[in-house]
């Protein structure tokens, strides 16, 4: 059994991007871990931030809960997510919390600020988490750096609008009930998502999104990753390995 953490900055983020994966991946039994960087308490022009902030961290554990994983919230602010020394400390915390053989994390570029630090802090936090002299809080330091991925942007774009190309594709068909069912628990965000981003509908979002990674794959939903392979970080295909007959290479 592995243990895997995926990690984003806000509730619903992972929902969109990579829970088909981690939906297979649960099913297969390994343990799957849930974290957030923040709460997303300004995702909402309804509630204030204290109000916003337990709906979203409840629906975010709800979706959690969908697959069996445990969820974890680091508690930066929303759209105040910066590569600085706290809150490398925080998800290096984070980190050492779930234990995790794999990482995987937000796209290095995407749409939203949050998501770009998110990536940078959780890249580097991986390889803080193992070095025992780095203190963070009661959390033992890893044994080793875990195996890095990197989950599609939003729109599998960059903010100039250039595609992002995956290593790889996970074929998520036996998944993508269970990630509507994910997705559907942030009850909340349907009505912000319409108002903040123009999208009538996140479900539908989601599902074409999906079936845009399934086309450029050759299968109907996917769901695409990149592994970060620079050194001393490992290079061995271990997420890969664990989805087996899943992942899906086809030319994008
Ligand atoms: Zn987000």
């Amino acid at each position: 059994m592995a243990v895997i953490l995926a990690v984003h900055a806000h509730p619903d983020d992972i929902e969109h991007l990579a829970a088909g994966s981690l939906a297979l991946l649960a099913a297969q039994g390994h343990a799957v871990r849930i974290a957030t960087l923040t709460a997303g308490e300004c995702g909402s022009a309804e509630t204030d931030l204290a109000e916003t902030a337990r709906i979203r961290r409840a629906e975010a554990a709800g979706a959690a809960g969908l697959i069996g994983a445990e969820y974890r919230c680091a508690d930066l602010p929303d759209l105040g997510v910066f590569n600085d020394d706290a809150a490398r400390r925080a998800v290096t915390e984070l980190i050492r919390w779930a234990q995790p053989e794999v990482v995987i994390a937000a796209s290095p570029a995407d749409y939203h600020p949050d998501h770009e630090a998110a990536s940078q802090l959780v890249r580097d936090a991986c390889f803080a988490a193992s070095v025992p002299n780095y203190r963070t809080g009661p959390a033992a330091p890893l044994e080793a750096i875990p195996h890095l991925y990197f989950m599609d942007p939003i729109g599998g774009r960059d903010r100039e609008g250039r595609r992002i190309v995956a290593d790889f594709g996970v074929d998520i068909a036996d998944g993508f009930g269970v990630k509507q069912r994910m997705l559907s628990a942030h009850v909340s965000q349907a009505e912000w998502v319409a108002r903040q981003h123009g999208i009538a509908d996140h479900l539908a979002s989601m599902e074409a999104w999906s079936r845009r990674r399934g086309a450029d794959f050759g299968v109907a939903v996917a769901e695409g990753f990149r592994q970060y392979r620079h050194e001393p970080y490992p290079r061995t295909p271990r997420l890969q390995d664990l989805l087996g007959a899943a992942v899906v290479t086809a030319a994008s």
